[in-house]
């Protein structure tokens, strides 16, 4: 038996959003990449900032010995203490070297929190819907989902994360902006969360962190800005990276910061350093510290992201396709239309399949991919990512109207 039935399992849940990006991967090999309209992976195609690739190169030109070497677990002292800044200008609290651990992407440093802070079976609290990711990070240290339904404008359900918890709860994740909602959660509904997990720890002992995963903080539209979130709890924790900001997912760095008045920081801290150590991670890479070390006020051309946002939402209300108007990151979240009575089956689905996935299936028929929301824990919706080029948009328009047309009949 040479795979273990938990990572059987896994491939068989395996990400909606890789199955889609393969799947367009498939049909681009047939009919040709300017004939596919992928919208199914959120791999941001902007080029890095000059400044940052600028970093980046004289980081490679460094002649210092060990530049190469293995350095501290937690990270070079001063790419901590710039990511202290970073995340002290960002969060309004005042952050310290020893508070930041480097990690490799943000998907690293969730799994050193989880490694950190999660005993078998304790409870970790998503909002629905959610990154799929999640559920398998949770799963890789033992411990439970618990997803927790958004209010219908994918805002936090305050009193639904209420009644979920419990004295198992170790942690609530908080993704803003979101993926795939695109919602950006304004600070009034992050206070009161926060008193919601205060008062909650006060009455059982046990005072859940606040896990702030936010990729997207740079990426935010109509003006709107992201609000801090640590200085609204002190049990909070930072996750982030570079991936989309800075638009280097493949180099793979990313960042841990802890509220400088969480208890019990040092053993934290300490663990984190463990965790990223013993999962094999060992650091982030020594070049890419460096390069954010020093780049990282840089700033990727959002704007185009915004343009896209505008020229997407254009052609779904043309298409006649309800949807949540995104705030920020690269995704829209559509929900699917009531498709004719008796029409049939998209080749490849079955009765079995959710609304979205035969949705997805005819998209894909009409070379159009998007992810089904079944991979976001929330059928009855399909994600579009708006990171590819505003031709590919521009030429997608007429397919997705067509695609809509034949399916509500
Ligand atoms: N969190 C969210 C919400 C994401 O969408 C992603 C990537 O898509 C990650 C975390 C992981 O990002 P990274 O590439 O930095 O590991």
């Amino acid at each position: 038996m040479p795979v273990a039935n938990a990572v059987k399992l896994n491939l068989e849940r395996s990400s909606w959003i890789r199955k889609m990006f393969e799947e367009g991967r498939k049909l681009k090999e047939q009919f040709g990449d300017a004939n596919v309209f992928d919208f199914s992976l959120g791999n941001p195609d902007l080029e890095p900032p000059p400044e940052l690739l600028k970093a980046l190169k004289s980081a490679v030109d460094t002649t210092q010995t060990g530049t190469h070497s293995y350095m501290p677990n937690a990270g070079y002292p001063f790419a901590r203490a710039a990511m202290a800044q970073k995340v002290s200008e960002e969060h309004n609290v005042s952050a310290k070297a020893e508070d930041l651990v480097l990690t490799v992407g943000a998907a690293g440093a969730l799994n050193v929190v989880f490694k950190t802070i999660v005993n078998p079976g304790d409870e970790v609290i998503v909002i629905r819907p959610y990154f799929a990711e999640y559920s398998f990070y949770i799963d890789n240290h033992r411990g439970t989902i618990v997803s927790v339904d958004a209010a219908p404008d994918f805002s936090i359900d305050v009193k639904a994360v209420a009644a979920a918890l419990t004295p198992g709860t170790a942690a609530i994740i908080v993704n803003s902006p979101n993926n795939p909602s695109g919602r950006i959660y304004p600070r009034a509904d992050l206070e009161a969360l926060a008193a919601v997990l205060a008062k909650h720890g006060a009455s059982c002992g046990r005072f859940p962190y606040m896990l702030v995963d936010e990729p997207y903080r740079d990426i935010a539209y109509d003006g709107i800005k992201v609000p801090a979130v640590l200085d609204t709890y002190a049990e909070s924790i930072v996750v982030s990276s570079f991936s989309k900001s800075l638009s280097v997912p493949g180099e793979r760095i990313g960042y841990i910061g802890v509220n400088p008045a969480i208890a019990d920081k040092k053993n934290l801290v300490d663990g984190f350093v463990m965790a990223n150590r013993i999962l094999g991670f060992v650091n982030a890479p020594a070049l890419m510290q460096r390069a954010v070390s020093e780049g990282w006020r840089a700033k990727a051309d959002i704007a185009r992201y915004e343009r896209r946002r505008n020229q997407l939402v254009a052609a779904l209300d043309a298409a006649g396709i309800e949807y949540s108007r995104p705030e920020g990151a690269f995704y829209l979240f559509c929900k699917v239309p009531a498709r004719k009575d008796g029409a049939q089956l998209p080749p490849g689905c079955t009765a079995a399949d959710t609304p979205d996935v035969a949705f997805a299936m005819h998209l894909k028929e009409h070379k159009v991919l998007g992810v089904p929301g079944i991979g976001f824990g929330y059928p009855g919706y399909i994600r579009l990512c708006y990171c590819v080029p505003e031709t590919v948009i521009a030429a997608a328009g007429p397919s997705i109207a067509k695609a809509v047309a034949a399916w509500v009949g």
